[in-house]
């Protein structure tokens, strides 16, 4: 018998990860990763950051050594899109018209950009981000630019708004909810972060959304509120959240629901085919076991890692704790757990007047989620604390000389038969 093939379609971090992590773990068949963007993989997070000042160096955006994937044996296909699954044979067609066929098929093929739905959106200078390609035009604008507005107050909006204040820009950012960032973070620390940006030159507009976008000859001048207020713009980034890339697994019958609906394991309803990274809506822990869409490099990475132990016969329950980060400005936020916005008590550790402060959110007394601002070490335990599961107090997370490491490292010891536990517990 020939030995089998993996076909990973989307050559993103969640797909480059599956291959490489089927290498790691000993894989010996027949790898291929196919990507519909020009590029080999890279990193998403510098394109909203460091690459648009110049900061983050080109050669270290990607993944892998320009060598890594012939080294390890896998087939890098570029600029080619799976362009459809045909289950019933197990193989998938090329854009190109090339055909592949498949043992297991793995779904990486990410998320792309909400558009806004009103007038103007197609005027030169409306630009959103998700690619290396759209970075680097949003870098050459930037450097023209005189007044960027950008839609949306969530990361990628906020991020680069404050790079563009960093800039020189006159910057006004619109955001429909009553509150930055709104469906991830808590109010202490969203609150913190509007008097942070403001402080730092950035104009919030809160509670107000974008009727229409107005230009002269093509490109975009002004931009015109719900409620009538009119800012000039000679660029506008929109940045209102992504949508999954489900079309693909749509068109082949498989199950979604934002994203492609998979179980613990990470498989569709079809045995051969799985998913992983942002497209993919999987059961969580940390969601009460129900089923969460995450955009987060850790996902992205953790899946795949998961994916390929059960692809080599060592199969285990995706279970591991959501963390994110975002840098805006000298503001680094990051946020292990989920459901910040959902908790019953919140207790604040450290002095926010200092910018180093952390909201421990809880439920029902339970930890749910820690949103950390400049102080990585309560990050990091926090991120083990969510492990270990139910073993913080609200007191103990208030009083600042309660030393979270040592009680993490108490308390490690429980670490493996508490996520037994929760693995038993979803099924
Ligand atoms: P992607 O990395 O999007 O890769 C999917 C790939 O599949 C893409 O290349 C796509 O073009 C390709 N594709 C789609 N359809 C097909 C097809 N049919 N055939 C072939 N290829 C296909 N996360 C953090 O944790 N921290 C951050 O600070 C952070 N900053 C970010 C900043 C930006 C600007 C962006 C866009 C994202 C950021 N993220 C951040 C999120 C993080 O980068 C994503 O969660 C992660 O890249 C998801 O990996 P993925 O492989 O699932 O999707």
């Amino acid at each position: 018998m020939s030995a089998p093939t993996v076909v990973i379609a989307g050559a993103g971090q969640a797909g480059s990860q599956t291959a490489a992590s089927l290498r790691e773990m000993g894989f010996e068949g027949r790898v291929v990763l196919v990507g519909d963007e020009p590029h080999p993989p890279y990193q998403r997070p510098p394109l909203s950051k460091g690459h648009l000042t110049g900061a983050a160096a080109r050669d270290n955006l990607w993944l892998h050594s320009p060598t890594f994937y012939e080294h390890h044996d896998i087939e890098l296909l570029l600029s080619e899109q799976v362009s459809r699954i045909d289950r019933a044979n197990t193989r998938v067609e090329l854009a190109g018209g090339a055909i592949l066929d498949y043992d297991h098929l793995v779904l990486a093929v990410g998320a792309h950009n909400r558009t806004l739905p009103i007038p103007g959106a197609e005027l030169d200078g409306v630009v959103g981000l998700r690619n290396l390609v759209e970075a680097d035009d949003i870098r050459d604008r930037l450097a023209r630019a005189r007044h960027l507005v950008v839609v949306g107050g969530g990361f990628i909006g906020l991020e680069v708004a404050a790079t563009a204040v960093r800039l020189g820009l006159d910057v006004v950012v619109v955001e429909i909810a009553d509150q930055l960032m709104a469906r991830v973070l808590s109010r202490h620390m969203a609150s913190f972060m509007l008097d942070a940006h403001r402080a730092r030159g950035l104009r919030v507009e809160l509670g107000t959304s974008v009727a229409a976008l107005t230009g002269t000859a093509g490109r975009v001048s002004a931009v015109t509120t719900t409620d009538g207020r009119e800012f000039p713009a000679d660029m506008v980034l929109v940045g209102v959240g992504a949508v999954p890339n489900t079309q693909l697994a749509e068109d082949a019958g498989l199950r979604v629901d934002n994203g492609i609906v998979v179980d613990e394991y990470l498989a569709t309803q079809d045995d051969r085919i799985s998913a992983v990274g942002d497209c993919t809506s999987c059961p969580n822990r940390f969601a009460d076991g129900h089923r969460v869409r995450l955009e987060s490099v850790h996902n992205a990475t953790a899946q795949p890692r998961f994916l390929a132990s059960r692809l080599v016969g060592r199969p285990e329950p995706y279970d591991s704790v959501p963390w994110f980060w975002s840098d805006q400005a000298d503001l680094k936020l990051q946020i292990a757990g989920l459901s910040g916005t959902q908790s019953s008590q919140v207790v604040l550790r450290g002095d926010p007047d200092s910018g180093r402060f952390s909201v421990f959110c809880f439920h029902d007394g339970v930890l749910r989620s820690v949103e950390s601002l400049n102080r990585p070490g309560d990050h990091m335990a926090a991120r083990k604390l969510l492990t270990i599961g139910d073993c913080l107090t609200p007191e103990q997370a208030g009083d600042t000389d309660f030393d979270l490491r040592a009680h993490v490292a108490a308390h490690s010891a429980n670490d493996l038969a508490v996520v037994d536990l929760g693995a038993r517990t979803r099924s």
